[in-house]
C-alpha cells in the first residue's frame, strides 16, 4: 500500500489541477486499488486539499505497462545451451497449458487462483521447479491474459468469434519469460547468464541497442524468444519514450487501399510493397516440396526450417515497412486521421484476402498510434461508413462500386481520384470528432516484438468535487 501511495502522490502531482500544486500539497489516502502487477492499476483516491478546504475523490489510472521499452538481441551459445533454453521454453508452455486446463475444469477460477496453482504444479512435478518461481508465475499470467481477453470479448458481446483460449502446441515460435531473477547481465552488458534450474549458462548478445543507458532495476522482464533463425532475448525496460518534434501545422487524412498502400488528403500516395506476392512463388515451391517429403523424415524437417525462415523474412520486411511509413506520416503532421477498419471482416472477402492481409494495415495503424504517443501527435480513427461514397466537395452521396476508381459528383461536378476523395472525407470527419482517440494496440506480444511496445497512455479521470 505504501508503494501505491507513492505512485499515487507522484501521479497526482504531475497530472492534476494546477490549484493543488505548491507547498500546501494535498494529502491523499488510497481508498481502493484495482489491477496492478501486469496490467494497469486503478487507484481510488481521497484527496484533502488544506488550502481550498476541499476534498475530492479521484480515480487515477496508473499503467505500469504503459511505460515499457523493449530491446532485443540475438543470443549466441552452443548447441547444448540452446537445448537447455528449449527445455525452459517447453516447461513454461507446460505451466501455461496446465493453468488453462485448471481454469477449464474448475469454476470461478480467477487470476490469483492460477498463481496459487503454480505452487501446486511445482510440488507435483519436480522438473517444474527447474524453472524459476517467478517465471512460473509469468507463465500463469500469460494463461490468464488469454482467458481474460476471452472473458472481455464475451462481456462486450463482440460479434463473431470470442477467441476461446487454446492450448499451445510445440512450434518453432515460442518463448519463456523471466521477471527479475533467473538471469544476470555481465559487467559490460554484452553477455547474459541464465541461472535458474536449467542453468543454460552464459550467452553472448548480438544487438544494436545499448543497455548501458538504463539501470538494471529498470529491467522488469526478460524474455527468451525462439524463432526460425535462432534464439533472441528481449528486455522490457521501464522507461517511457517521449520525443520532441517541431509542430508542422498540418493535418492529414489517410485512406488505405490495394492499389496504393495509402492515399492522403493532399493526393500523395505511398506504393504498396506487396512483399508476400514477391515471395509467394518461392514460398509455394517450397511448400510443394515439403508436402512431397515423407512425414517424420530428416528431409521434411529441413524443408520446414527453410520455409519457416522464408516466412520470418517476409514478416520482418512487412514490419520494417509499417514502422518506417508510420513514423514518416506521424513526423510530418500534427494530426493523422484514418479509418477504423475491421480488417478481420474484410479478409473474409476471399478474392481480396491475400492482398489485404499482406498490406498489413493493422500493423501500420498500430505503429501510427504508437508514434503518435511518442511524438505527441493526435491520431484519430473515424468510422468508415460513407467515407468513399460521399463527395468531399459538397457532401452529397455518390454511390459507386469497388471497381469505380474515380469519384465523379453529379451534384457539383467534382471529379477526383476515389481514394483521394475518401482521404479528404476521413480528415473532415476526424476534425469534427477530435477528442476521441481511436482504438488502441491490443498489447498482443507478437505485434510488440521489436523496439517498443505500442501502448495506451494512462488516462486520468477526475470526479466532480464534493460540496
Ligand atoms: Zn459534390
Amino acid at each position: 500500500m505504501a508503494q501505491a501511495q507513492a505512485i499515487a502522490q507522484a501521479g497526482l502531482k504531475s497530472t492534476l489541477m494546477g490549484g493543488l500544486e505548491g507547498d500546501s500539497a494535498p494529502t491523499t489516502t488510497v481508498l481502493r486499488e484495482r489491477g496492478g502487477v501486469h496490467g494497469p492499476s486503478r487507484f481510488f483516491l481521497w484527496v484533502q486539499c488544506p488550502q481550498k478546504e476541499q476534498s475530492y475523490v479521484i480515480i487515477l489510472n496508473v499503467g505500469l505497462r504503459n511505460a515499457m521499452l523493449v530491446f532485443e538481441a540475438k543470443l549466441q551459445g552452443t548447441e547444448e545451451q540452446y537445448r537447455l533454453l528449449d527445455e525452459a521454453i517447453r516447461t513454461a508452455r507446460f505451466v501455461r497449458n496446465a493453468c488453462l486446463r485448471h481454469w477449464m475444469d474448475g469454476k470461478n477460477i480467477g487470476r490469483y487462483d492460477l498463481s496459487a496453482y503454480c505452487k501446486v504444479l511445482r510440488e507435483q512435478f519436480d522438473w517444474c521447479k527447474k524453472l524459476s518461481a517467478q517465471a512460473c508465475q509469468a507463465s500463469a499470467e500469460r494463461a490468464w491474459s488469454a482467458i481474460s481477453r476471452f472473458l472481455d470479448n464475451c462481456k462486450k458481446a463482440k460479434p463473431g468469434k470470442k477467441g476461446y483460449p487454446k492450448f499451445k502446441t510445440e512450434q518453432t515460435h515460442a518463448s519463456v519469460e523471466y521477471k527479475v531473477d533467473g538471469w544476470k547481465l555481465s559487467e559490460d552488458r554484452r553477455n547474459i547468464t541464465f541461472r535458474d534450474g536449467f542453468s543454460a549458462g552464459t550467452f553472448k548478445m548480438w544487438g544494436t541497442r545499448d543497455l548501458h543507458f538504463y539501470q538494471i532495476k529498470q529491467i522488469k522482464r526478460v524474455r527468451v524468444v525462439r524463432r526460425a533463425d535462432g534464439y533472441y532475448v528481449q528486455f522490457c525496460i521501464d522507461q517511457e519514450r517521449i520525443e520532441k518534434r517541431e509542430p508542422t501545422y498540418t493535418t492529414v487524412g489517410i485512406d488505405v487501399g490495394l492499389n496504393h498502400f495509402y492515399t492522403d488528403s493532399d493526393g500523395n500516395t505511398a506504393p504498396n510493397p506487396r512483399h508476400l506476392r514477391k515471395s509467394e512463388k518461392s514460398l509455394k515451391r517450397l511448400q510443394r516440396r515439403l508436402s512431397k517429403t515423407e512425414k517424420g523424415s530428416k528431409n521434411r524437417a529441413k524443408f520446414r526450417q527453410v520455409l519457416a525462415r522464408k516466412h520470418l523474412k517476409v514478416s520482418r520486411q512487412r514490419k520494417d515497412f509499417a514502422v518506417k511509413t508510420a513514423r514518416c506520416v506521424v513526423m510530418s503532421n500534427d494530426l493523422v486521421a484514418y479509418e477504423d477498419l475491421k480488417v478481420r471482416n474484410m479478409v473474409r472477402n476471399r478474392r481480396l484476402a491475400k492482398s489485404i492481409s499482406d498490406a498489413a494495415w493493422t500493423q501500420f495503424r498500430e505503429w501510427v498510434e504508437y508514434f503518435g504517443k511518442v511524438f505527441g501527435v493526435a491520431t484519430v480513427a473515424v468510422p468508415p461508413q460513407y467515407t468513399s461514397q460521399n463527395c468531399s466537395n459538397c457532401g452529397s452521396e455518390v454511390k459507386k462500386s469497388l471497381s469505380t476508381r474515380t469519384h465523379n459528383c453529379s451534384h457539383c461536378g467534382h471529379i477526383q481520384d476515389r481514394d483521394h476523395n475518401a482521404a479528404r472525407n476521413i480528415l473532415e470527419k476526424a476534425l469534427r470528432t477530435v477528442g476521441h482517440t481511436g482504438s488502441h494496440a491490443s498489447g498482443e506480444t507478437d505485434l510488440c516484438l521489436g523496439e517498443a511496445i505500442p501502448q495506451d497512455k494512462p488516462t486520468h479521470r477526475k470526479r466532480k468535487p464534493k460540496k
